[in-house]
C-alpha cells in the first residue's frame, strides 16, 4: 500500500516538526517554503560573516520530547545559557520576569500601598468572583493586577507596544500571556525589605532559574539542523516555493500552487502553518464574503529589527533588557548567550521596535532615535556602531483586537469543511505559542490527520 503523503505549507519551527511527526508516521512529506532559509520567525539572517535573528530567539527545554529532538538534531551546535534578562524602569534594572521585591523597590511608597491593595483586591475578586469577567484587556488586566498598578505600569506601555489602547484589545491576550501576581507574595518581600520576616530561598518561580537554548551561529541552527535531519530522512523540502493558490474540490484540498511548480495530489492531506489569512485569500474556489471580510479583519502587528554591529566588547550584561520609555521595546545582546561575533572586540545588537508597514520605524527612517536612545540607556554611542542592517517581520505579533474571536470562529467554522486540511502554528491558527508549543502543534495537527 502506498503510504500516506502529507504537504506542509510553511517551513517555520511548526512546519518542520510537523514534517518531523510525519515521518515518523510512516508518511511521505513535502514542505515548502516561501523564503530561500527555513525557520520563519526563528531564521537567522546573515550579514558580513555574522549572524543575527529576529529578537534573540532561544528554545525552552519545557516539552521533553521536543527538546530531545532538537537536541540531537542540532548535537554539538547547541549550548546552554542561563536565562537572565533584565527590565528597565523608573531609571533602574529588574529582573524580567518582574519579582516581587522589584515591584517594591520601584515605586514610590504611596503608589505602592495603592497598588498592594488593588493587587490584594484583585486576588480577593478572583477567588469569590462579583462580576463577569471583563471582554477587553484592561478590564482583564484591572482583574489580574488591581487598578492602580494597572495605571502605574501597564496602561502605557500596552498602549504604545500595540498602537492600540488595551480598551480596544482583547482580554484574550492577558488570560493567555500575563502571569498573575500574588499580593502575599509581594507582602512577603515587603516584610523581608524591612527585616521583618527572614529572606525565603530564591526557587519561587521556574522561569528565573531556567537554561535556555542557543548556538553559536545564533537561531539559525535549530531550524537548520531540523531541515537537514528531514532531508536525510527523505523529506522532501523546498524553498522559494511561495504558494499562491490553494485548490479544492467537495470538502477536499486537491493542490497547491506555487510560482514554479502545481503540487497536485488529491489524496494528500495538507497543513497549513502559512499566515491565515493569507491561506483563506489563496483559497480557490474563494470562500463566502464573510469568511473572506473576517480574514481581513484579523491583523498582525509588524516588527522592525534594528541590527547593529558594534565596536565595543559588551553592551550590556544580561541576554536582552526591555524598555517602556523608549522607541525600542527590547535590546537582546547575543553574544552574551555565546553567538560568535567577527571582528574581536566586537559584538551585535539585536533592536526590537513593533511599528506599522511602510511607517518611519518599518523604513529606517528612526534610526537617529534608535542611536541617541541606546546612548542614553548607556548601552553605545552613535560612533561605536560599525554598520547596521534593518529586518522585518510583517506577521510578528497576532493583533487580539476587540471582537477577533468571532472574526477566528467564522474562519475556523468554514475551513472544518476540508477533512484534508489542517491550520496550526503562530500563523495558522493565529496564536501566541513560543517555539516547542508551536512545535507541539504543529506535531499533533500532523498526528490527526495522518491517523484520521
Ligand atoms: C521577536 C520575537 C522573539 C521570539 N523569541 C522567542 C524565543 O526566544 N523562544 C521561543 O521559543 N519563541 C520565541 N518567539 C516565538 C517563535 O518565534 C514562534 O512561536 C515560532 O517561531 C512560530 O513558528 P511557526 O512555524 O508557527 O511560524 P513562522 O515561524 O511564522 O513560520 C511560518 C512560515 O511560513 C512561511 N510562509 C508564509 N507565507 C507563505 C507562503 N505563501 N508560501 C509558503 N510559505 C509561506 C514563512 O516564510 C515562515 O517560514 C519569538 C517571537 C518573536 C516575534
Amino acid at each position: 500500500m502506498k503510504s500516506p503523503h502529507l504537504t506542509i505549507l510553511g517551513g517555520g519551527v511548526c512546519g518542520l516538526y510537523a514534517a518531523q511527526q510525519a515521518l515518523a508516521l510512516g508518511a511521505r512529506v513535502t514542505l515548502l517554503e516561501k523564503e530561500k532559509t527555513f525557520g520563519g520567525l526563528a531564521a537567522g539572517h546573515q550579514r558580513d560573516g555574522n549572524w543575527f535573528d529576529l529578537g534573540v530567539h532561544m528554545l525552552h527545554a519545557f516539552d521533553q520530547q521536543i527538546f530531545a529532538t532538537c537536541k540531537e538534531a542540532m548535537g554539538t551546535e547547541r549550548l546552554e545559557v542561563p536565562l537572565k534578562s533584565h527590565i528597565k524602569w523608573g531609571g533602574k534594572i529588574y529582573h524580567y520576569p518582574l519579582r516581587g521585591r522589584d515591584i517594591l523597590a520601584g515605586i514610590p511608597p504611596l503608589t505602592l500601598i495603592r497598588c498592594l491593595t488593588g493587587l490584594f483586591l484583585a486576588e480577593l475578586e478572583s477567588r469569590f468572583p462579583s462580576r463577569p469577567p471583563g471582554e477587553d484587556a484592561e478590564s482583564a488586566l484591572i482583574e489580574l493586577y488591581g487598578l492602580p498598578l494597572y495605571e502605574f505600569f501597564f496602561e502605557n506601555f500596552t498602549h504604545r507596544y500595540w498602537g492600540i489602547h488595551p480598551r480596544e484589545l482583547s482580554a484574550e491576550f492577558v488570560r493567555r500571556k500575563m502571569p498573575r501576581l500574588s499580593a502575599v507574595d509581594v507582602f512577603k518581600n515587603f516584610l523581608e525589605k524591612f527585616r521583618l520576616s527572614k529572606p525565603r530561598d530564591m526557587t519561587e518561580g521556574a522561569l528565573r532559574f531556567e537554561t535556555l537554548h542557543y548556538s553559536r551561529t545564533g537561531a539559525e541552527a535549530l531550524p537548520r539542523c531540523l531541515a537537514e535531519d528531514l532531508v536525510k530522512r527523505g523529506a522532501h523540502l523546498l524553498t522559494n516555493s511561495a504558494i499562491e493558490r490553494v485548490h479544492h474540490h467537495k470538502g477536499r484540498i486537491i493542490s497547491v500552487e506555487s510560482k514554479q511548480e502545481h503540487h497536485q495530489d488529491p489524496e494528500a492531506n495538507y497543513l497549513s502553518t502559512i499566515p491565515l489569512p493569507e491561506f483563506i485569500q489563496k483559497l480557490n474556489p474563494a470562500p463566502p464574503g464573510e469568511v473572506l471580510s473576517a480574514a481581513r479583519n484579523l491583523r498582525f502587528k509588524p516588527m522592525t529589527v534594528y541590527a547593529l554591529l558594534v565596536k565595543k566588547e559588551q553592551c550590556m550584561e544580561a541576554l536582552y533588557t526591555y524598555y517602556r520609555d523608549r522607541i525600542f521595546h527590547r535590546v537582546g545582546e547575543p553574544k552574551n548567550a555565546g553567538l560568535l561575533v567577527k571582528p574581536a572586540g566586537h559584538t551585535t545588537l539585536i533592536v526590537e521596535t513593533t511599528c506599522e508597514k511602510g511607517d518611519s520605524k518599518w523604513s529606517g527612517n528612526a534610526f537617529p532615535q534608535i542611536l541617541s536612545d541606546l546612548a542614553a540607556e548607556g548601552l553605545c554611542e552613535p560612533k561605536d556602531i560599525v554598520s547596521h542592517h534593518l529586518i522585518h517581520a510583517e506577521h510578528a505579533y497576532p493583533i487580539f483586537a476587540k471582537g477577533f474571536e468571532q472574526d477566528l470562529k467564522t474562519i475556523t467554522d468554514y475551513l472544518a469543511q476540508f477533512s484534508n486540511l489542517r491550520t496550526t502554528g503562530r500563523q495558522g491558527a493565529f496564536s501566541y505559542p513560543n517555539m516547542h508549543s508551536a512545535m507541539r502543534m504543529g506535531s499533533e495537527a500532523a498526528a490527526e490527520l495522518l491517523e484520521q
